[in-house]
């Protein structure tokens, strides 16, 4: 049986990756030692380094003299700390546009350090996160970033336009549609995104930021510094080899799939498959506001729980796996990151059709 995985995270990774580094599991590049094995002082690990940074400046069109790619750790969590220690050095102040679980949680660990101010200018938290925010104007000199979450992974909201901000800096959280939905990235000051959806394997989280947000402040634990991290080229201490060894291969994936635009084409194609299999449903519903549908991220709900569970645990028996939705709002949820294939949709769309037809 095809099986395919829906999972939000850890998620689907390229069947083409996978055989890669099974391949080179035992003997990577000749050097008759596994990747997992070698120094992250090793000109081995060097190269696969400088090869990742090279991808990731070409496929998000970005100019290496002005933004600077860290590889760091402890998730997009730990992001939500690091932004506030790096970048709120003018006005010890920050601007969060709240869309959901995530905003909140970025929210929250700002609020936790002394001497900076986390101010929520608009957020979406009456519809209950199932539409996005107006952006009221932004103060000038206010604010030392406006920080947004692309794509809202448990919600299933994105903006497909960003916000205007008025000159002030703009901070996204792209951890559920990094390199999955195509922005003019040009915009961001500053761009976070752990790995485990779309990238790689969980433990190393995608820090792209304008070279000149560094060099502001001192005394920040070493670990949480983009400045020291840079310097270091993010080998402060031991970086997660395998996870950037594997997040090289499927940026090469998504170069030879055609870039991010072949890959954001064809995930607009994949979710427009799965929006329009819900919306001819009679059963099955997405609450999203149509304008800001995830292309990553799918809720969906018959309104019963017992139906709902009834029919994860089927699709589960059809291959179709890791469908339940995020304990914070029920129901269902189908991921569909980069590496879930137009067939898994359909997959997934026939037996949601069938479904309906036997538990009407
Ligand atoms: N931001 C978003 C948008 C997420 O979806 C997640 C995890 N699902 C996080 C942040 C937290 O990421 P991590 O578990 O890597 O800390």
């Amino acid at each position: 049986m095809t099986v395919y995985n829906f999972a939000a995270g850890p998620a689907v990774l390229p069947k083409e990756v996978l055989k890669k580094v099974q391949a080179e599991l035992l003997n990577f590049n000749d050097s008759g030692m596994s990747i997992l094995e070698i120094s992250h002082r090793s000109q081995l690990f060097v190269d696969v380094y400088e090869d990742a940074k090279a991808r990731i400046y070409k496929l998000m069109n970005l100019d290496d003299h002005e933004y600077d790619v860290l590889f760091m750790q402890g998730g997009g969590t730990t992001q939500f700390t690091a932004v506030p220690l790096n970048l709120t050095y003018q006005h010890h102040r920050a601007a969060y546009i709240d869309t959901g679980h995530w905003s909140e949680r970025a929210v929250e660990e700002a609020r936790l350090l002394k001497g900076v101010q986390a101010d929520v200018l608009a957020s979406s938290k009456d519809q209950h996160y199932t539409t996005l925010p107006k952006v009221p104007a932004i103060p000038q000199d206010t604010y030392d970033y406006v920080h947004i979450t692309t794509n809202n992974t448990i919600m299933g909201t994105a903006w497909q336009e960003l916000p205007e901000t008025n000159g002030t800096p703009l901070v996204g959280d792209l951890s559920s549609n990094f390199l999955g939905q195509d922005y003019p990235f040009e915009k961001f000051d500053l761009m976070y995104a752990g790995a485990q959806k779309n990238l790689a394997p969980a433990g190393v989280t995608i820090v792209i930021l304008k070279k000149s947000l560094l060099g502001h402040v001192k005394g920040l634990p070493s670990m949480l510094d983009y400045t020291k991290q840079a310097a270091k080229k993010s080998a402060l201490n031991t970086p997660p080899v395998f996870q950037i060894y594997v997040a090289g291969l499927v940026l090469k994936w998504i170069d030879e799939q055609g870039g991010l635009k072949a890959m954001d084409a064809r995930n607009r194609k994949k979710a427009q498959l799965l929006y329009n299999c819900l919306d001819n449903s009679k059963l099955f519903k997405n609450n999203v506001d149509p304008r800001y549908r995830s292309l990553m991220n799918v809720p969906f709900v018959t309104g019963d729980a017992q139906l709902d569970a009834k029919f994860v645990k089927e699709a589960q028996e059809h291959g179709l796996l890791n469908l339940k939705g995020h304990r914070l709002v029920g129901g269902m949820r189908a991921s569909i990151y980069n590496a879930m294939p137009y067939d898994g949709v359909v997959a997934l769309c026939d037996f949601i059709q069938q479904f309906e037809k036997e538990n009407r």
